[in-house]
């Protein structure tokens, strides 16, 4: 137990380093209790949301302490990026990974062991080495970090089998102290943590899943690609990833957006390791604003300005979702999470997981069961019509009693769907289940589809079938909406679809039951959104001059580009947005902008001053002159 006056003294130190190297005013939640286990040496899990500012917490302790802790980072990238940022702030911290030369490597040991450093990121594969060791011992190392600490369970998403060796940790350097961060949710991963690296009663800090920063739409897919477009255009020229189910989804997404002037690429773990570190550099130098990915793009992305997150299918599971939605608005400024999503993608993954369950040997049953259990919640997340931030807290156990968050479609109240009445509903099923009888059986959805309109398409004359009683009889609708309602029917368990390659639609006893008018069926009629401004989107603009902003933003650029680093670590948006709302013109101003610790006074202060001075007299010059038309008038 700490005595009053230390605890204030202490508290103090943490709170001016954080404001000398970081420039932040304030911890954020749980942050002061990680870094208070990180000082005292006592083993700790914090498990906080993505852009909840695990960094920070093992970011401090050494530089409050004036020691030297290891960070076990699963990915260069990952460490790259850090250290880069971490070098702007002046902050003292290096990485040892192969992608260093030798020469290098023995000058950064040495810093180490002079007490140079405040942090050294290593591999998990690089840890292990006895030469390390070594380094270790001289360093007189007194705590590790682990960063993206769920690599070690099986039960989590990037399962990586070195993190396994991390267990000797507590054997071999029963004096340090091991710190796990993760923002991996569930119960059984943080067991799973604790145990494979043998904390000692750890300090277990949780925080709140929820992001009110996160606006989240579910829409019904009618038109994707023009669906995606649009969403893209309302983010023009910020940073946006786009999730696909398949590497060609990806690929062909990517060259229609690109043929439409959007500066978008691919990224699938298919491609060269070369192009795709390549896309991840332009990407976070904002030289490219779209990246259309598959779940392969994933913790190497570092961009803290990620505006928007497109779900083009359904993900397989709200853990998928939450982790790849987790990737936008890391800054904690609004950001926007758009689900595209028909029926027919659980079909899809259904598909999927029956073959995947086929091919394995043993518990291939209960594999299969557990997915599909999966499945079923996040179509549930993604069709229910209740508050998408209150079901995402709650399908991570924590309660949610915010009544509207204001930052979801639902309570928006976008969704404008309207449930066809009941007759009408049954009448088009009756329709379209007729049409599956007079093609016997034999067709797809988009066959049945097309007699049902009365299409003049090759096939459907072939095969006679534009001279069936029912051809043409639903020609009222269009392609999007007739094949959305096959899909749910098919949903609803009243007409069936067989998973061949090339699926074919089947009656069932329903089907009869729905023709015979013994069997009630309900159809959505899905509508175009008409998206609303939100709070959050207003609360982070307020007063913020749009112009200005966007000239800050070249400058970064441009620094960033010099430099060669990425563009966030010169300053974050939320930095860029408060100056460009308080347009600091002397040093002193300057420092109480959010970010702006000594280091970034000193090195950027004047040339962003620059540009803020320069806009300033502009504006004045234009409002004078107005002023002296007005007099003219
Ligand atoms: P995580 O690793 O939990 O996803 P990061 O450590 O990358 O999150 O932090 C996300 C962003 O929040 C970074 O830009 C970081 O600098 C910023 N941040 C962290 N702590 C604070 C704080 N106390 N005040 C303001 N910004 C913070």
């Amino acid at each position: 137990m700490m005595a009053g006056s230390t605890l204030r003294n202490h508290t103090d130190r943490v709170r001016a380093a954080v404001k000398r190297y970081w420039g932040y005013d304030a911890l954020r939640p749980l942050q002061a209790e990680a870094i208070d286990a990180g000082l005292a040496n006592r083993d700790s899990l914090v498990v906080l949301p993505t852009g909840g500012g695990k960094s920070l917490c093992y970011q401090v302790p050494p530089a409050v302490a004036s020691r030297t802790d290891i960070v076990v980072s699963p990915l260069i990238s990952l460490m790259k990026d850090q250290i880069d940022g971490l070098r702007q702030c002046g902050y003292p911290a290096a990485a040892l990974h192969s992608g260093i030369p030798t020469d290098a490597q023995a000058d950064i040991a040495n810093a180490a062991a002079a007490g140079k450093l405040h942090l050294l990121f290593v591999s998990p594969e690089r840890l292990v080495t006895p030469g390390f060791h070594q380094l270790l011992e001289r360093v007189s190392v007194r705590a590790f970090a682990i960063d993206e600490a769920h690599c070690i369970s099986h039960w989590g998403h990037d399962f990586r089998p070195e993190y396994r060796q991390l267990a000797f940790l507590k054997e071999r350097f029963p004096n340090a102290s091991v710190h796990a961060y993760t923002a991996t949710a569930t119960e059984r991963v943080r067991q799973d943590i604790v145990a494979q690296l043998r904390l000692n009663n750890p300090t277990i800090l949780v925080g709140r899943f929820d992001r009110p920063n996160l606006i989240y739409r579910a829409i019904p897919r009618l038109d994707g690609d023009q669906q995606i477009f649009e969403i893209i255009q309302r983010h023009e020229r910020q940073a946006v990833i786009v999730y696909c189910i398949t590497r060609k989804e990806t690929e062909r997404l990517a060259a229609l957006l690109q043929t439409r002037g959007v500066r978008a690429a691919c990224y699938h773990a298919g491609l060269d390791s070369d192009v795709r570190r390549h896309t991840q550099e332009r990407f976070s130098r904002e030289e490219l604003d779209v990246v259309v990915a598959t779940v392969a793009f994933g913790m190497g992305i570092d961009r803290s300005d990620v505006r928007c997150v497109i779900h083009a299918a359904l993900p397989k599971s709200i853990e998928h979702y939450q982790q790849e939605t987790g990737r936008a608005g890391r800054d904690g400024l609004e950001a926007e999470c758009v689900l595209l999503h028909s029926p027919a993608d659980a079909m899809k993954w259904e598909r999927l997981m029956r073959r995947a369950a086929e091919d394995q040997i043993g518990n291939g049953d209960d594999a299969l069961r557990a997915s599909l259990k999966m499945l079923g919640h996040m179509r549930g997340f993604a069709t229910a019509p209740i508050c998408r931030h209150k079901l995402l807290t709650e399908h991570f156990g924590q309660t949610y009693d915010q009544g509207s968050c204001s930052a979801c479609d639902i309570c928006l109240h976008e969704n404008t769907d309207e449930a066809a009445g009941d007759d009408e509903s049954c009448a088009i099923a009756q329709k379209i289940l007729s049409c599956v009888a007079r093609v016997e059986q034999r067709f797809g959805i988009g066959h049945v589809v097309k007699v049902l309109l009365g299409s003049n398409d090759k096939r459907v004359r072939q095969f006679g079938h534009h001279e069936l009683s029912t051809y043409g009889l639903l020609n009222d609708h269009d392609e999007k909406t007739l094949t959305n309602f096959v899909y749910q029917l098919v949903e609803q368990g009243v007409l069936d679809r067989t998973e061949t390659d090339r699926p074919l639609l089947k009656l069932n006893a329903a089907s009869w039951e729905v023709l015979r008018d013994e069997r009630p069926v309900r159809l959505i009629r899905p509508k175009p959104r008409v998206v609303k401004a939100t709070q959050v989107e207003a609360a982070s603009w307020a007063d913020v001059d749009r112009g200005l902003f966007e000239q800050l933003r070249q400058l970064r650029r441009q620094i960033a580009f010099d430099r060669s680093v990425p563009a966030f670590v010169i300053f974050g948006d939320a930095s860029l947005r408060d100056m460009a709302r308080r347009k600091p013109t002397s040093r002193a101003d300057f420092l109480n902008i959010h970010g702006v610790g000594q280091r970034k006074l000193t090195e950027f202060g004047e040339q962003f001053m620059g540009v803020i001075r320069k806009h300033g007299a502009r504006a004045a010059h234009a409002a004078a002159s107005e002023e002296g038309a007005d007099a003219h008038t």
